[in-house]
């Protein structure tokens, strides 16, 4: 990849620019590399693709401050992704791998605010939590498993140790502002003397002035990096749950803990099984002839198949409960029940021999072979 040049260097504005400076420093270089003026020169037109990314970052408050703080990995998420040991296949292998939230990787590093005013720039953060939804099959979440998914997020360069400073030299407090990042002025306006504090334009606002800036992270100390994290979801989890994984997000700054995983979880439906909490429900259709004189009959469950007698005489809808083949209860040895409903197959495209023994059988039958909440029923129509 490039190497991409600072934005305030494109700009040709220093770092603590106000944005109006910002703004007019843009106006006149996109006036002057323009394409509309510099028909055919590719040069120009480059440098007016780079001026207007510049731009882009820097007349953004809270862009700015991810890339004042984190360099181009702070606002290009691309940036960098050629180094370490970064992933770089589909998500096919991941599974149920699904979605991740990207977008709000720097959210919490600025309380979501996105201004970085020069006192919380000093103060320990915690870093940016992730959200992910992993899609799992029905016997995945009765059962629990283990599901890789992968996090883009922002790490303590492991070469400098998080300070910025290339090996074997040190960070250095900064001498004009003694290390606090602030510098206080004294204005004398039309009221009398103002005072305000600012950030100091010697160190950026970070106190700390580097010399020699880290290789791997340009001085910032911090990389984006991608990693695969092993998720486990416990046996019994239910759709919309979410699994916490502590301090596996985005590293803390100044300090501050590291930010967390959260994988929610989306349950793909069974062909066969619904859920109902911690129950499995399911339907067996059995012949009327089954049903009639009962039998035995086999029931798929999430343990296999096992077998049930049905009693002679029944009526399609009739419930069943298999006794602990259901889904385990989360942190419990319990498990919910399987309840199979029974759907009474009427036979279709009968022969002639078949319907004749069918009428010769309707001919035997009385009220007393009717439920009993249909026997008045029939007895009405004879
Ligand atoms: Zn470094
Ligand atoms: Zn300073």
């Amino acid at each position: 990849m490039a190497e991409k040049r600072d934005y305030y260097e494109i700009l040709g504005v220093g770092r603590e620019a106000t944005d109006e400076e910002i703004k007019k420093a843009y106006r006149k270089l996109a006036k002057q590399y323009h394409p509309d003026t510099n028909q055919g020169d590719a040069e120009a037109e480059a440098k007016f693709k780079e001026i207007n990314e510049a731009n882009e970052v820097l007349s953004d408050s809270e862009k700015r401050a991810k890339y004042d703080r984190f360099g181009h990995a702070g606002v290009d998420p691309s940036y960098g992704a050629g180094q370490g040991d970064a992933y770089s296949g589909g998500f096919g292998g991941f599974g149920g791998f699904q979605d991740l939230d990207l977008g709000s990787i720097f959210d919490s590093f600025f309380g979501g605010g996105g201004t970085s005013s020069g006192a919380r720039r000093n103060a320990p953060q915690k870093g940016d939590s992730m959200r992910s939804t992993v899609t799992l099959t029905f016997e995945e979440a009765a059962f629990g498993c283990k599901k890789r998914i992968e996090v883009d997020r922002i790490e303590k360069c492991t070469e400098c140790d998080g300070t910025g400073a290339k090996k074997g030299t040190s960070v250095e407090a900064c001498q004009t502002c003694h290390g606090t990042g602030q510098v206080e002025t004294v204005q004398r306006t039309m009221i009398g003397m103002m005072r305000s504090s600012a950030p100091c334009s010697a160190c950026h606002g970070t106190g700390r002035i580097i010399k020699s800036p880290c290789q791997a992270c340009r001085g910032q100390g911090y990389v984006r990096r991608k990693r695969k994290i092993d998720v486990t979801f416990p046996a019994g989890i239910d759709e919309g749950q979410t699994v916490t994984i502590s301090g596996q997000g985005s590293a803390g700054i100044n300090g501050g803990p590291n930010g967390d995983i959260y994988a929610t979880v989306t349950i793909r439906p069974h062909a066969m099984f619904r859920r109902r909490g911690s129950d499995v429900v399911s339907e067996v259709p059995i012949s009327f002839v089954e049903a009639a004189l009962g039998a035995t009959i086999q029931v798929l469950t999430l343990d296999g198949k096992v077998e049930y007698n049905v009693p002679e005489g029944t009526q399609s809808g009739t419930v069943f409960r298999l006794k602990n083949k259901g889904i385990p209860i989360i942190n419990s040895k319990a498990r919910g029940d399987h309840y199979v409903t029974v759907k009474v197959e009427v036979p279709k495209n009968l022969n002639r021999k078949q319907k004749d023994i069918l009428r010769e059988f309707g001919q035997t039958l009385s009220p007393d072979n009717h439920t009993e909440e249909n026997k008045s029923f029939f007895r009405k129509f004879k």
